[in-house]
């Protein structure tokens, strides 16, 4: 599925726009309840209005908050913007950490976010579990924690470490485009032969191919007639003698 996965999201990657790590940081304190697109949308205006850490702790609240309403729980996130500011300034030197167990003492930082940061702006791994990677790989059965904490531990320990920045983004794109919390698309689904949940959600492909969302629907289409004509992916340069999990690479779809 790891390998399938790759096939699927070649260029998977964090939708948030940055371009340094405070920048980063930034935009992920405002995702909270919010889609990566209205974030994309609204910091452009903050990073050129506020370009360091120091820039941050000093913010006129009002303003900052003006900024950042269309975000929503803007209040909220203005002061945790104001309070990562000072923080940076008064323990780091104005520059943002590299290690989790000092993102994780900033204000607005949890472990989730940290491990957006490690993974895309210092490549640093990590395991980012927010709401699609959690229902995913419940779905998948590779793990049955509900704790987004003991998820990342648990999905650790099935997939090389160097793996984990890219398997992250992978997942996030299929929950975004293909595995929805509600009507999953699993007949036009190319993980569906390897997927214990398939069925969740309508397997005609016609109607579940209505349920793909994304730029990449047409490539997601064309994987997923693979596979239901027989095809496994993330096999073609190995022989099929891929490490698959004990499912067996010449097992014929079940679907
Ligand atoms: S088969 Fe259905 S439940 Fe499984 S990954 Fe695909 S869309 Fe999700």
């Amino acid at each position: 599925m790891v390998r399938a996965l790759a096939e699927g999201y070649p260029g998977a990657h964090c939708e948030l726009n940055f371009t340094n790590p405070l920048e980063l940081v930034v935009a992920v304190i405002l995702s909270a309840q919010c889609t990566d697109k209205r974030v994309n949308e609204v910091t452009p205006k903050v990073f050129a209005r506020y370009r360091t850490a120091e820039d941050y702790a000093g913010a006129d609240r009002a303003e900052l908050e003006e900024l950042l309403r269309p975000t929503g729980f803007f209040r909220s996130k203005a002061n945790s913007l104001m309070g990562l500011g000072a923080a940076l300034v008064e323990r780091f030197d104005g520059e943002l950490p590299a290690r989790m167990s000092d993102l994780v003492t900033l204000p607005g930082v949890g472990r989730k976010t940290a491990n957006v940061v490690l993974g895309n702006a210092f490549d640093v791994p990590g395991i980012t579990v927010d709401t699609h990677f959690a229902r995913l790989v419940r779905r998948w059965r590779w793990t049955a924690e509900t704790d987004p904490v003991k998820i990342e531990h648990a999905v650790g320990e099935l997939v090389p470490r160097k793996e984990w920045t890219m398997l992250s983004h992978r997942v996030i794109f299929h929950g975004r485009r293909v595995c929805h919390s509600r009507r999953p698309a699993c007949g036009a689904c190319f993980l569906a032969p390897d997927c214990p949940s398939s069925g969740e959600g309508p397997v005609d492909p016609a109607q579940a191919a209505r349920l793909v969302k994304g730029p990449e629907t047409e490539h997601l289409l064309a994987l997923a007639e693979r596979v239901r004509a027989g095809e496994r992916l993330g096999r073609a340069n190995n022989g099929g003698n891929a490490d698959d999990g004990g499912r067996g690479g010449s097992e014929a779809a079940p679907r």
